[in-house]
Order: C-alpha cells, then structure tokens, then sequence
C-alpha cells in the first residue's frame, strides 16, 4: 500500500491535506508525522491478534490514528464517544483490543474502561499528565519518520452497529475492505482524488462506517476538514472558502441546513460540490427535494449497514426519476425479497429485503455465529432487517424496518409510511409512530410528535384528517401526543424499542 503523500504532485505539497478546528496540516507538514505515526503503530507492543480501538471525539488526531492503523495494517476498531465506561469495557473486550487511543473529552473514561477490559496501552493526543496515558505527542516524536513498509495482513477490522435495536452489534470486515463502503462503485467515486484536489468535508462522527468512508480518501490525496461539532453555518463557510467537493452525510444534517434562513442560505457559494453522498435512515422526499434543489443533482444516496458496507446506491437524477428508491444493488451484489412464506416474491410485491452476495461470504457478527445464521437464509444471502418492495426495473423502496412494523389486529402497518406524510404537516417538526397495546387488536399505532411550535401544537384530529389525505385509514396512527423529543440520534437514528418501553408492561 502506497503513502499518502506519496502519490501527491509535487505543486500540491504546499496545498491543505488535513485540518481541524485547531489545526491545519499541508501535505508536506502531514508528511513526516503520518509516517511516525505509521511506524508507531506498526511498531505497538501486542500480540497480531488484537486491534486498537478509537474512542475519540472528531478531531485531526482521530483521522491519522485510523490513517496510520489503515496504512500499518493493524486491525482497528471505532468506539462511540458517547458510551459510559461499562459500554466501552464491553466492546474493547469484545474487539480484542490491545490498544486504546483517546482525546481529552474521552480520557478518563477511557482509562477507566481500558483497566476494565484489561486493555494495557492507552495512548492519548492532548492529555499531557493524565495518569494511565501515553501522550500521543511523545509516541509519534520517538517514532521514525521514514517512509514506512507495510505489507502487514491485518486482522479483519470491527464496526459496531449504532444499537438502534439492542447492544451494538460488532461486525468483521476482512482486511481490505475498510471502510465497508470501500469497494461499491457508487462511493469509491465520491472522493477519488489523486489527480485533482477535491477536498471533503467529514461532518459526522468517525465512528459511524459512513463518515470514516471518508478518512480512506485522505489516503487516496483528498484533503480533508474534519469538523468536531456540526454547525450548519461553519459548514457553509467552509465548504466555500475550502472548495469542497464531497461529503457524507445523514438527513438530520440536511433538515439543520435547510432550517437555515435563506438569505444565510444564500450568502454560501456551494458550487464546489460534486458529490454529496447520505445514508444513516430515511431521507424525507421534500428534504431531499430541497438539498437537490439547492446543491444541485450531486446527491449520492447509501442505503446498507455497518456490518455490509453500502449495498444500494442512487444518484440524483436517478431518485428524481423513483423518487423515494434508495437505488439498486450495487454491483456485484443482488436483492432478493422473500415472503412470509419464505419464498422469493415478484416486482412490486413487499416482503423483507434480502442482499445476495454471490462471493458467498454475507455478513458476520463477531463472535456471535447465532446471530450471524439468523442474518441469513442461505450461504450471501442476508438481511439487514427491512421490509421493502423492488420495481420493474430493480429500484428497491423500503416501507421500514421488521423491527419497528406493528400489527394491528392481523395487518401489518410500515409506520414509516405514516412518518413520512406526517412530517410534511407544517405544524409537524418530528415525528416517531410506535406500536402500543390495544386490547381488541394486539397493538396499535400511537404517533409521537414534535410540534414546530409548542404553543400552537396540531390537534390530533388534524393530524389524523392529515393522514387520511394521502393514506388509507388502517395506516394512520389512532392517537397522537405532543412530545418535546423523540431521542434522534446524532445520526438521525430513532430507537423505537425505547420509545415503546413505557407503554408494555415487559418489554418485548
Ligand atoms: P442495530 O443494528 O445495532 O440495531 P442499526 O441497524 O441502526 O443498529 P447501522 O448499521 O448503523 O445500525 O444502520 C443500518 C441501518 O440504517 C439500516 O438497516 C437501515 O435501517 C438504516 N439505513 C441506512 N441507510 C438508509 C437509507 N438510505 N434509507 C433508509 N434507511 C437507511
């Protein structure tokens, strides 16, 4: 594998490669520290078969040590920032992890959680005296800077999905294949750079497989400015003053964007954008609409998981032609939709979505073979849990996930469907529509809704007459209450299990 630096044009040496919120890195700076960093990490005290876990807020430090493990070819493994100390003991146990790097926000849970786990070396950028930490700054001064050899074959790396519906789940992806999305057409695209700068811009937490999609175009020649917070302002700023040219982002980013004034809107040149990619959850029509209309048809949309990569893929004139599809397999992958009676169904027809990967290998839960077999109905050919439908012509809609469909009296109800209309309701900020209990019909639905204005909230027969508009009447939630929040997460995920909890008396 080939530097960083290596295959930049030497008028570029002097261009921005990497930047933060403190710091700003030419090629030619990043140089000398990526290969000590590399040689670091290539020269860490444990045994092959562990990893290093990151746990750490965004930050330049944050890239390079996924970078450096990248081009040293140890195995790593993201850990969310947002986890307590017994989480993170968990996953660091569950991830094998040899080494633990942290920052500053995260060093003392860090520590904590790495003598938990047993883990021996913690190592952490700006945490100069914390007892337990190995100052990242010394580590890489001590190291080499020579160009580093690395032919090492890594372990597979560890992801761990976002929890949505239970504990984290870590997922392998073999050496090679990092980040997942690595080798889908649709993506690679998005930031191939060696040639030309095309800088991007990484908006979300690197701990999530799509915005660390991103880190390997840095290694690709592709400059890249990491933002710590997402501010929709800061990020229109820089995406002129920097010329960006890609992003991956979720939808939670675009609806902050376009809650934006439009006269701030249209202070911004963002012309520079040729390739805005999304995925995480469902994107509402009328935003995508919006962030089409404005940025213009660069939009990529990623529809997989974290155990998978990306396995859908849609551009923009695509979408505008199936609005609502998150595209077709990406080659060389299939979909297959299977029915209750577990046979594959006919175009159009809804069932769960299935992903043949004709390599054989599919999906795999680390350490968890039950669950890995329960993914699968034959050897590649997986699910990530969605119901769904695919069209004449091989464009898949999702109506929602398995885990969040609701059946009411017999009939199955998708409330995504409902979500997706009730959020058009210009009273409407947010919304959730959850299964709870009804004693004729099993369950019902009940939406959970955000006002725009908490003052002026909608009535629930609004809303109801809203629904039924567009929908037929079994589709419409039976009840509706105003609530201040639905626990989005930052990567625009809801975890409805939680939501149900407090109407079941178990919790299921
Ligand atoms: P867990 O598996 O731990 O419950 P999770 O499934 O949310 O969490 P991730 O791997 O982070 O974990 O997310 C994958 C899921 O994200 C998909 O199964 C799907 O529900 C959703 N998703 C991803 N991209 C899209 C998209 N383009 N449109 C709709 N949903 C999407």
């Amino acid at each position: 594998m080939s530097l960083t630096v290596a295959g930049i044009a030497p008028e570029r040496r002097d261009m921005l490669a990497l930047a933060d919120d403190r710091a700003r890195y030419s090629w030619a700076d990043l140089d000398p520290i990526l290969n000590r960093a590399i040689n670091a990490m290539g020269g860490l005290d444990f045994p092959k078969e562990r990893r290093v876990a990151v746990f750490a807020p965004n930050s330049a430090e944050t890239v390079l040590a996924y970078v450096a493990a990248l081009e040293a070819g140890v195995s790593s493994a993201p850990v969310s920032f947002h986890l307590n100390e017994e989480e993170v003991a968990y996953i660091l146990g569950l991830a094998g992890a040899g080494a633990l790097f942290v920052g500053p926000e995260t060093a003392s849970v860090g520590v904590a959680a790495a003598k938990a786990a047993g883990v021996p070396i913690v190592i952490g950028w700006r945490c100069p005296d914390i007892e337990g930490v190995t100052a990242w700054e010394d580590w890489i001064a001590a190291a080499s800077d020579a160009p580093a050899a690395t032919d090492v074959k890594p372990l597979p790396h560890l992801h761990f999905t976002s929890g949505t519906t239970g504990k984290p789940k870590a997922t392998e992806t073999p050496p090679g294949y990092f980040p997942p999305a690595d080798d889908m057409a649709a993506f690679v695209d998005i930031l191939r750079t060696r040639a030309t700068p095309s800088p991007g811009i990484v908006v979300g937490p690197l701990y999530h497989t799509g915005p660390l999609t991103m880190v390997r175009s840095l290694a690709g020649g592709s400059a890249l400015i990491v933002m710590e917070h997402f501010d929709p302002e800061r990020a229109l700023q820089i995406i002129e003053r920097e010329k960006i040219a890609g992003s991956v982002m979720v939808p939670t980013h675009f609806q902050r964007l376009l809650a934006l004034p439009e006269d701030v809107r249209a202070k911004y040149d963002v012309s520079s954008m040729k390739r805005l990619a999304h995925t995480g959850a469902a994107c509402p029509p009328q935003v995508k609409r919006a962030m089409i209309d404005w940025f213009g048809p660069v939009l990529v949309e990623a529809y997989g998981g974290t155990e998978a990569g990306t396995t859908h893929a849609i551009t923009s004139e695509e979408w505008l032609r199936k609005p609502g599809s998150v595209g077709r397999a990406a080659a060389p992958l299939e979909t297959v939709v299977i029915g209750e009676d577990g046979k594959p169904l006919g175009a159009n027809e809804i069932g769960q979505l299935y992903v043949r990967d004709p390599s054989g290998r599919g999906i795999i839960y680390h350490g968890d073979p039950e669950k890995t077999a329960a993914a699968h109905i034959a050897p590649g050919v997986f699910t990530l849990g969605e119901m769904g439908y695919v069209d004449d012509e091989g464009y898949v809609f999702i109506t929602d996930r398995v885990s969040d469909m609701i059946v009411s009296g017999g009939v199955n109800i998708y409330p995504a469907e409902a979500e997706q209309v009730l959020l058009q309701h210009p009273k409407v900020a947010d919304v959730a529509i959850i299964g709870v209990p009804n004693a004729d019909m099993g369950e019902e639905a009940k939406a959970l809704v955000i006002p725009r204005d908490p003052a002026n909230p909608p009535s629930a027969d609004e809303l109801k007459a809203f629904c039924r508009e567009t929908l037929a009447g079994f589709k419409c939630p039976r009840s509706y209450d105003m609530v201040d929040d639905i626990g989005r997460n930052i990567m625009g995920k809801v975890n409805k299990k939680a939501l149900r909890r407090p109407y079941w008396p178990s919790d299921r």
